[in-house]
């Protein structure tokens, strides 16, 4: 099997100045989570690695850069899961650590249990020598600025949410396994202990090597109501490609319950696809040698592999 990795750096809209800053960040995360493919590394390690990258770069609503619940503080999501024999590990109000994705993925390995929650999480963190990194770390002036606008008696942070920046990937390694990894600073302004679409399993992600794997974003509430990864497999298993399963699952989100966001999708057969029903999802794949990635509806901006690396280096 050919190895192919696709990231997303979320759904939503993206600010003008704002735009670069995504493309670069989304490729270099394909690149990252495609090296370890091609070394022969698993779709496991490649989604978690690529997310990590996303969580450390301060333009994604994950790790450095989580957006602010209504306190004030950094609470975060994320959900890794395993298509090999459907272990999936997840974290939720996560706080004071720089990879929620790791933990995840921890309490996957080394707990019997699949979702660690708050104190729980923390606890936990300590228990396996995270390093407590402090709330301050991950909050950037933007995210304080936008909180902060948010306060004000006029504004409407829930509806419509701009700017998200969620992160996800989903890869086939060349043994024909897949993987899938979300991460997430959740929506601005949201309550204390608000848990989101990212920490459940078959809402913010999904992964099956008898089907496939997807990462989604959007706006939470809406994903879990139609559980939108487990949807988009759901239509995979019943002979739809991973472009029509996507285009499914998101019509049927948006006409049930008004909702709006994007999928990254991978088949068991290394097909794959980026959808969106928000205006712009940034995301990129590199499959074969050759690096796509795109911001806009209908936007697919192709390189080879090699020369994507030496713009990135430059
Ligand atoms: N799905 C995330 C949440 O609701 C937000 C996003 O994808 O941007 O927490």
């Amino acid at each position: 099997m050919k190895p192919v990795i696709v990231v997303h750096g979320g759904a939503g809209t993206i600010f003008k100045d704002r735009e670069e800053g995504y493309r670069t960040g989304v490729k270099r995360a394909a690149l990252k989570g495609y090296n370890i493919l091609k070394n022969g590394g698993s779709a496991l390690e490649a989604v978690e690695e690529a997310v990590v990258v996303m969580e450390d770069d301060p333009h994604f609503n994950a790790g450095c850069g989580s957006v602010l619940n209504e306190k004030g503080d950094v609470e975060m999501d994320a959900i890794i899961m395993d298509g090999k024999n459907l272990a999936s590990g997840a974290v939720s109000a996560a706080r004071c650590i720089a990879n929620p994705i790791k933990l995840a993925r921890l309490v996957m390995e080394k707990t019997d249990h699949m979702l660690l929650t708050d104190r729980g999480a923390s606890i936990f963190a300590k228990a396996q020598g995270i390093p407590e990194v402090p709330g301050e770390m991950l909050v950037t002036d933007r995210s304080r600025e936008r909180w902060k606008a948010n306060l004000k008696p006029e504004s409407n942070p829930a509806v419509p949410q701009i700017d998200l920046g969620t992160v996800g990937a989903v890869a086939i390694d060349s043994d024909g396994s897949v993987a899938c990894a979300t991460s997430t600073g959740g929506l601005t302004n949201k309550l204390v202990g608000r848990v989101g679409d990212t920490a459940c399993i078959g809402s913010g992600g999904y992964a099956d090597d008898l089907v496939g794997a997807t990462s989604t974003t959007g706006h939470g509430e809406s994903i879990m109501k139609v559980v939108l990864a487990r949807l988009v497999l759901h239509h995979m298993e019943q002979g739809m490609t991973p472009e029509e399963a996507a285009d499914a699952a998101l019509s049927y989100m948006k006409e049930r319950v008004n909702g709006h966001g994007g999928v990254i999708v991978i088949s068991k057969s290394g097909g794959w696809t980026a959808k969106f029903s928000t205006k712009q999802m940034s995301w990129a794949a590199v499959t074969d040698g050759q690096l796509q990635c795109g911001i806009y509806q209908g936007e697919n901006q192709i390189t080879t592999v090699e020369e994507a690396l030496a713009l990135l280096l430059n």
